[in-house]
Formats: structure tokens, sequence, C-alpha cells
């Protein structure tokens, strides 16, 4: 029941590094049935029609594959900048080379721009571009697995994110332009795959069996190892790429047949795919990661609101009894230092001071007692999220204390009713105290948070620490109003927290935590069930016996 958690770092948020989810993985499978079931519906039975040439076609194919390709390209090279991770670059360079080298495919498309294509090319050209294109594209991903996997020393790039970007881009277009030249002017002496400009060779099927073999291989490297949302789309993508090498390829390969056509089709889905799961995730990410800052700006506000009011209003009315209280000792030590000293007058004068500090006593009660009047503001709470939200606005404090923390939420925690604000208050309130005194020393430094649910079916929550813990005698007055250790401390933070959970008819309490620190615990009733009742309250002080106050 119990499951240990981290907090999200920031890499948790990038899709590269981020582990799949189950519907995830099953879509990213129905995506594959359903284009091997399309696969099996088309090759073989209508694969072979001859369709016939449609001029508008292979331009407009060319385009969408170009556009969504440099798009992809982009949002890798984006994730790269951010992880700094070789693998990214390689795969990002992968989507660089498959949008650039659609151009020169096109462009010597025999028959659509010239009767022999553009760029002075001959018949052979635009098969050897096509087998470049899709055989380079796997041998990328192929590089970008084996990255992915190579010891973490080498993993990252060194060197400046734009000087990473700037160069891959300038290799991968050398690259392109270099094989656009070799195939183009080479023409002549290239291997023949085409015997016309619809008929294949049989050259075709051994070369559209190599790419299909490799792709099945950059699957199954991909396959090896750490997986990341990435590496699963990326196993789809080239799934795609064998179906369509063999959609036009097997079983007769003629250009403008319906198989031929329909292979482009996945082609132009296996280059989308990717895209639009990067958006997705994107879109997703982002909606996520507002949600998370917002969240924060609340709590802050409300922190620092609350924070505020209360040395606002300790500070303005604490200042009254306090003058008099000077005010008096000054005129009481007056009527002393005669040469007869006026007891009557002095003993007067004690006494207004006795009554002031009373007062100051009643100013601090009422601060205590503000919490406890609104009840306006209870709604149903998941103390798990609010654990979670109060462990990520401590974020700061706990990496810059080096403190590692362990969450231990209870998955089945009913919810509780409470005050959001509050309840907020309290945990960030322990969790800042367990960190002030762990920071205090030296040696482990854990914080360990805990949610449970106890016997009657109330949430119990613990803050351990491994910090100074609390002394004995410390142990009855750390929840006094104004009691504090520490040179910045108001000491009000435990005594808020005291009167904050006793609103919500529940406990706090400390106990030494072993082998060392302190444990604050306390106890809300759930949702829907009877506030805590006598016996209940019972129950909890022989939990919490001799901290109570
Ligand atoms: P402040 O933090 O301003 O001192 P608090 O009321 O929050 O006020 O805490 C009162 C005192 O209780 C602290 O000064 C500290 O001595 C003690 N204390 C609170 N939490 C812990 C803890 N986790 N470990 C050790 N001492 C603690």
């Amino acid at each position: 029941m119990m499951r240990p958690a981290v907090i999200p770092g920031e890499q948790h948020f990038i899709l590269s590094s981020l582990s799949p989810s189950r519907a995830q993985k099953r879509l990213a499978v129905a995506v594959v049935l359903a284009l091997l079931v399309a696969f099996l519906i088309t090759d073989g039975t209508l694969s072979t029609i001859q369709l016939g040439r449609i001029d508008a076609f292979i331009p407009a194919y060319a385009t969408a594959m170009l556009v969504n390709d440099s798009i992809t390209a982009v949002l890798l090279f984006a994730q790269f900048s951010i992880l700094r991770s070789r693998a990214l670059l390689a795969i990002a360079s992968g989507y660089l080379f498959t949008a650039l080298i659609v151009i020169p495919w096109a462009l010597t498309f025999p028959g659509i721009f010239r009767p022999d294509g553009l760029l002075g090319a001959g018949l052979q050209s635009t098969s050897w571009l096509y087998t470049l294109w899709h055989g380079g594209f796997a041998m990328f991903v192929i590089a970008y697995a084996l990255l992915r996997d190579t010891d973490p020393a080498r993993r990252l790039w060194r060197r400046s994110a734009a000087a990473g970007i700037l160069s891959s881009v300038a290799l991968t277009a050398a690259v392109v332009c270099a094989a656009t030249f070799i195939v183009t002017a080479g023409d002549a002496l290239l291997p023949r795959i085409n015997l016309d400009r619809v008929h294949f060779s049989t050259l075709w099927l051994y070369i559209a069996s190599c790419l299909a073999l490799l792709s099945v291989v950059a699957v199954i490297v991909l396959w090896i190892g750490r997986r990341s949302v990435l590496d699963l789309w990326l196993m789809v993508v080239m799934s795609a790429y064998v179906i369509e090498i063999c959609m036009i390829a097997f079983p007769v390969p003629a250009r403008f047949s319906f198989g031929w056509y329909a292979g482009r089709v996945f082609g132009l889905l296996s280059g989308s795919l990717l895209l639009f799961v990067l958006l997705y995730e994107i879109t997703i990410l982002y909606a996520q990661v507002l949600r998370a800052v917002l969240a924060q700006r609340r709590e802050r506000e409300a922190r620092l609101m609350t924070g505020d009011a209360v040395s606002a209003s300790i500070a303005h009315e604490i200042k009254q009894p306090l003058s008099a209280m000077i005010t008096n000792a000054d005129a009481g030590l007056r009527w002393l230092d005669r040469t007869t000293p006026d007891l009557d007058e002095a003993k007067a004068a004690f006494k207004q001071i006795v009554h002031a500090g009373h007062r100051a006593g009643a100013v601090i009660d009422g601060i205590r007692a503000m919490f406890k009047k609104d009840a306006r503001n209870r709604t149903s709470l998941d103390i798990n999220e609010l654990i979670r939200e109060a462990l990520a606005l401590a974020g700061d404090e706990l990496r810059k204390h080096r403190v590692s923390v362990q969450a231990e939420p209870d998955d089945q925690l009913p919810r509780v009713k409470g005050d959001r604000v509050q309840v907020q208050q309290v945990l960030l309130n322990l969790i800042t105290n367990a960190i002030d005194s762990m920071a205090a020393k030296d040696g482990a430094r854990v914080l360990r948070v805990r949610s449970e649910v106890d016997d009657g079916g109330s949430v119990i929550v613990s803050v351990a620490d491994t910090g100074t813990g609390i002394g004995p005698q410390e142990l009855e007055r750390i929840f006094n109003p104004l009691f504090t250790t520490k040179s910045g401390g108001m000491g009000m933070g435990l005594s808020i927290c005291r009167s904050i959970i006793e609103a919500h008819d529940g406990r706090l309490w400390v106990a030494p935590n072993k082998p060392e620190g302190a444990v604050f615990q306390f106890v809300l009733a759930a949702d829907g069930a009877a506030s805590a009742g006598a016996s209940r309250r019972e129950q909890l002080n022989e939990l919490a016996p001799s901290s109570h106050l």
C-alpha cells in the first residue's frame, strides 16, 4: 500500500527521459496493430492495381514530409538544448536529414518537374535517394539508441547547445548535399534499380529487404535498455517504416500502383507520428507545469498573507502592553529609589505590570484563535497531494541543505475535510522546522513524510527528521507561543500549527525519532467520518503521551 516516491526533478518533465505510462504503451501497440492490419488488407490483394500517375501527389507529399520532419527536428533540438544528451542530437539530426533529403528526392522524381527529373538526374537517382533516406534514418535511430545507453560520462554534450545544434545542422546538410551530388552526377554508374519510370529491377527487392531489416534492427536496439516516451514512439515509427517499405516493394514493385500510394501514406503517417506525440505531450506537460506554478504561487501568497498578518497583529497588539510594562517598571523603580521608598506606589506599578503581561498573553491567545474561527474555507482535501505540494514548495531549501526526501504516501488514504491553506501551512511549518533542525548538524539528513490510516479510519501524517531532536524539557514547551531556540525565530509556528489542527478537531504531537531527530505527527478525521469524539481523543492522548500540552 505504501509506495516510496521521489520529488520530481526538472528532467522528469522532459519527454526523452519520461517513462511511458501504461496507456501510452497500449496506444503504441494499438497503432502498430492498426498499421499491420491495414497492411495485410491492402498488400497482396489491392497493392498491384495500377492507379496511374497523379502529378500533384509527389510535390504535395514531399512538402508535407519536409514541414513535418523539420518541425519534429526543431522540437527535438529544443529538448537537446535542455538535456544536452548526444542521443537527442543524433535523433534530431535524423529528422533534419529526412526533411532535407526529401527535397532532392522530389526534385529528381522523373516526370514531375521535367521528364527525367531536375538536378540533371537520370533514371536511378530518385530510388537511390529513397534508399539513402530510409537507410540513413534507420542509422540515425540506431545511433540514438546506442548513444542513449553509453556510460554517463560520455552521454552528455559538454560544449554549448548552440554549437551542438549548428554543427549538426551543417553536417547533416553537407551529407545530404554530398549524397545528392553523388547520386545525380553518378547516375549512369549506379547499379540499376529502375528498369523504366514505373518498373523496378530485382535489385530493388534486395535493397528493400535490407532497408526493412535495418529498420527491424532499429526497433530491437530501441527495445533493449531503458525506455522513454520518445523511445516508445520511435519504435512505432520504425515499425511503420518496415510496413511502408514492404508495401512499396512487395509483392510486385511498381510506381503509381495502389501499394505504392498506400506506402507513401504509411510514410507520411510514420513521419507525422512523433510530431503528433511531441506536440500532445508538450501541451499536457505545459498544462501540468502551469498548474503546479499557479498552485505554488497561490500557496506562497497565502503563506505570506498569514505570516504577515500574524506578525503585524502581534507587533501592533503587543506594543501597547509592552510600553505599559516599561512605563510602570520605570515608575516602580523611581518609587523605590526615593530616600523613603513609597512601597504602596511601587506595588501599584508592579500590579500594572502583571496586568499588562496578562493582556499580552490574551493577545497571543486571540491570534491563535484566529485560526479557529473561520470554517468557511473547509473543502475536501487530498492530504497526499498537499504533502507533494509542500515538498515541492520546500524543494529549494531541501536541495540547498542536501536533505534527501522519503515520501511514503498511503495510496488508499481517505480525503479529509479542512482548510487547504491552513493544513498546507502546518505541513510547510513542520517541514521547514525539520530542515532547520537538520541544517544545524552534520550527518545524514533524511526527511520522511508519511501518510497512513489509523485503526479508527482517521488520517495520520508524520514528518520525521534526523536533526538535533528535542530535549525532554523542551518537549513541553515548544508548542508554547513565542518559545524559540532560533536567533531569528518567532516561536509562533508550532503554536499556530497546533491551533489549526485542533480547530480541525485533530491533534498534533511530537516524539523522538529513532535513532535521532524528531517526529511530528498530526491526525485528522476522514471526510464524512464523525469529527474526533471523546473516545478518539483518549486514544490519541495515549499515542502522544508526554508531549501534549
Ligand atoms: P520557530 O521556528 O520560529 O522557532 P516554532 O514554534 O516553529 O518557532 O518552533 C519552536 C521551537 O521548537 C524551535 O525554535 C525549535 O527549538 C523547536 N523545534 C521545532 N521543530 C523542531 C524539530 N523538527 N527538531 C528540533 N527542534 C524543533
